[in-house]
Formats: C-alpha cells, structure tokens, sequence
C-alpha cells in the first residue's frame, strides 16, 4: 500500500518576504526613496514599488541608499495605486491618521503577523504615503487595513524612511520567529484567495447594480462604499465566493432587464 502524501512544507521566511511589496505612493524626496530601498534590502525584502514619484531616478536616491542600488535598480514605476497593487491578494495601508471610516486598524506588529501568515499563500502590498499629506483617503480606503506604527500621540509622524524601516523589521523578525524549522504545514493554495483586481472590480459591479436598483443614489452616495469595502475587506474572498457574488449580481442585473 502506498503511504499517503504529506503535506507540504510552509514556504521559508525568505521566501515570504520576497512576496510582500513595498509600494511609496507618490513620494516627494529622492532622499526618502533610497531610505525605503535600504530599509528593505537591510530587512531582507525585495521589491519596491513606486507609484507617480515626484523626482526619479535621482542621484540623491541612490546616495541614500548606501549599497542597495540593486532593489533602486529593480524598482518598480505605476501611475496609479490600482496598478502597483495588481495580483495582490493582501493590502495594507500605512498610515499615522486615525481616519473614521476606512479598513479597520492594525498596529504594525499585528499587521506583520496577518502579512507573513497571508505570503505563504500569495503576494502583500504594503502602501506608504508622502512626506507631506501622508495617504489620501481615497487610497487608504482602497487597502484591506490600515497599518498604524504607534507612537508619541503628541509626535506621532515617522519619517517616510523611518516608517518603512519599522514595518520591513516587524516583518523580518515576525516571518523568522513564526515558523520552526522543519514545522510541516498545510499549504493554502495561492488560487484559492481572490487577488485585488478581482475584488475591485467586485466593488464596481456591486456599485452599478445598486444604483440600477436605486439602493444607492449616485447623488448622495454617503458612506455605503466605504461601509461595504470594510465589511469586505475583514474576510479573505476566494475566488469561488467573488465568482458567486458575481453571479448574484448577474442575475439581479437580468432580472431588472440590464
Ligand atoms: N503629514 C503626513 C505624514 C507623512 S509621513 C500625514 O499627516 O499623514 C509619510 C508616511 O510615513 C505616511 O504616509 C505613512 O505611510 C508613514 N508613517 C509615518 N508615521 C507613521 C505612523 N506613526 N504610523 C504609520 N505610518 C506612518
């Protein structure tokens, strides 16, 4: 008789952290740029992203970066936050603000534990705004949570660089602490979380189809989107159960004659 198949080892540290992004939303400071891609390469991640930079390639960048000119030269340019976070299937918001409607809040410890535990199955993005207005709060909506590093309440606002560094070593010391050597784990497979895309254009179907039905009045809109996205966002959709809120949307569609 054949033995049964065990199952699969969990990925290790490393590998984990080569699936979580850095993603700088429009940041102002080469400077601050280099910081970020230090900060990363020191905590043994490997992708920044960089969405709309003010000014890059710079040379102030690559002075700041002391040595980690390799993840400068890999960094990844988008116009827009939906493009840096594609295939995503876990995204985070950093943010010093408290905001009253949003996703909900995480300290940075415990959004490192969500964030290892998550890249075994699929890739994190981790979205930090600019020096000087932080995140808006259309793109701090966008994100499953909101990643607060606790602080000074009376000076709570690190440095872009600062703040990056932070979370790459909560994440560094969470993937090494959380998973013992030669610990055999069940492996969630990658396809089963439905990844950002996917959940977006969830948001905008669910979005036409109440207004067709007159839920929602495009002219007062009031806070059910943002309601709906953080009632969404506290659970991790497959893909099976977008496909089926999908299919419900449909057949309300169908059934209103659309
Ligand atoms: N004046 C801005 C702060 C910008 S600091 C504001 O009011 O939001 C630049 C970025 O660093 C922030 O957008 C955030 O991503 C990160 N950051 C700084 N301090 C932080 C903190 N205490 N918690 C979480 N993120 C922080």
């Amino acid at each position: 008789m054949s033995r049964p198949a065990s199952p699969p080892k969990p990925d290790s540290p490393d590998k984990r952290l080569d699936r979580i992004r850095v993603v700088l939303s429009r940041p102002r400071h080469p400077g601050n740029i280099g910081a970020a891609a230090r900060a990363v390469k020191t905590m043994g991640l490997s992708r920044l992203a960089l969405v709309a930079p003010e000014n890059f390639p710079h040379p102030k960048a690559f002075a700041r970066s002391a040595g980690a000119e390799d993840i400068l030269d890999g960094v990844e340019i988008f116009t827009s936050l939906d493009e840096a976070l594609n295939g995503a299937i876990f995204t985070l918001a950093i943010s010093a603000r408290c905001r009253n409607l949003g996703p909900e809040a995480l300290t940075a410890n415990d959004a490192a534990d969500e964030a290892i535990s998550i890249a075994e199955s699929g890739d994190v993005a981790l979205v930090f705004g600019n020096e000087t207005s932080g995140l808006s709060n259309e793109d701090a909506r966008r994100c499953q949570r909101i990643v607060h590093i606790p602080a000074n309440p009376d000076y709570s606002s690190l440095n872009l660089g600062a703040a990056v560094q932070v979370l790459c070593y909560e994440l560094r010391c969470t993937a090494f602490r959380n998973i013992p050597k030669g610990e055999e784990k069940a492996k969630t497979a990658a396809s089963l979380i439905a990844p950002d895309e996917d959940i977006e254009r969830f948001y905008a179907h669910l979005e036409s189809v109440m207004t067709m039905t007159g839920f929602l009045d495009p002219a007062r809109p009031g806070r059910l989107m943002p309601k709906l996205r953080r009632l969404f966002s506290r659970v991790r959709v497959e893909r099976d159960e977008i496909n089926i809120l999908r299919g419900i949307l449909d057949a309300v569609e169908k059934k209103i004659g659309r």
